[in-house]
């Protein structure tokens, strides 16, 4: 239901009028937290509130962009712009965050999810080559060659191949902890 369809709505049970309401709250994401300002219709009578679609996804965006601003995360753009720069589709992406779904990478980039800040720092240490190259040897992505660059050994000996001694075979970020949404 759009937001104007809502407006002067009569609340069939008790005869009263919805109207446009806002309310600031405190939302909690991935333990970070942000206070946000939310759009909604309450009915004037008894007081019944209501939201549309359009609010509820406003309300995550906003909640999303909030919450990026208030812990310097990086932005949807920036993620956008930091995958397309280093040739990756989101699930390649997404693996090389230990696993996380492209469909919450997609999400990132839309603003509908934020990612937290573990997965943040690791997300801004991919501008750097060599840092790249060793997760996506552990993670096992094939990382598409840079425009203008030699392409990785040319030899085939294998070097940089071997895993690294006492890699951790486990995660060392939760990606559970990636997921969360903001919401209700
Ligand atoms: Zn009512």
């Amino acid at each position: 239901m759009s937001d104007s369809l809502l407006d002067g709505y009569l609340h069939r049970r008790c005869g009263g009028r919805y109207a446009r309401a806002e309310e600031t709250m405190m939302v909690r994401v991935s333990g970070m937290s942000s206070q946000v300002v939310r759009h909604f219709f309450r009915c004037d009578k008894c007081g019944d509130e209501r939201r549309t679609v359009e609010q509820r996804e406003r309300a995550e965006q906003t909640a999303v962009a909030a919450m990026r601003e208030e812990h310097q995360l990086l932005t949807a753009r920036e993620i956008r712009q930091l995958r397309d720069a280093l040739g990756l589709t989101h699930q390649q992406l997404g693996d090389l965050l230990y696993g996380i779904p492209k469909g919450i990478v997609e999400g990132w980039e839309r603003g509908r999810y934020v990612q937290n800040p573990q997965v943040d720092a690791l997300l801004r240490t991919f501008t750097d080559r060599e840092a790249l190259e060793q997760r996506a040897a552990k993670a096992g992505v094939a990382l598409p060659v840079p425009e203008g660059a030699e392409p990785a050994d040319p030899a085939g000996d294998g070097a940089g191949d071997v895993p690294e001694e006492g890699a951790p075979e486990s995660p060392a970020v939760d990606a559970e902890a990636g997921v969360a949404r903001a919401g209700d």
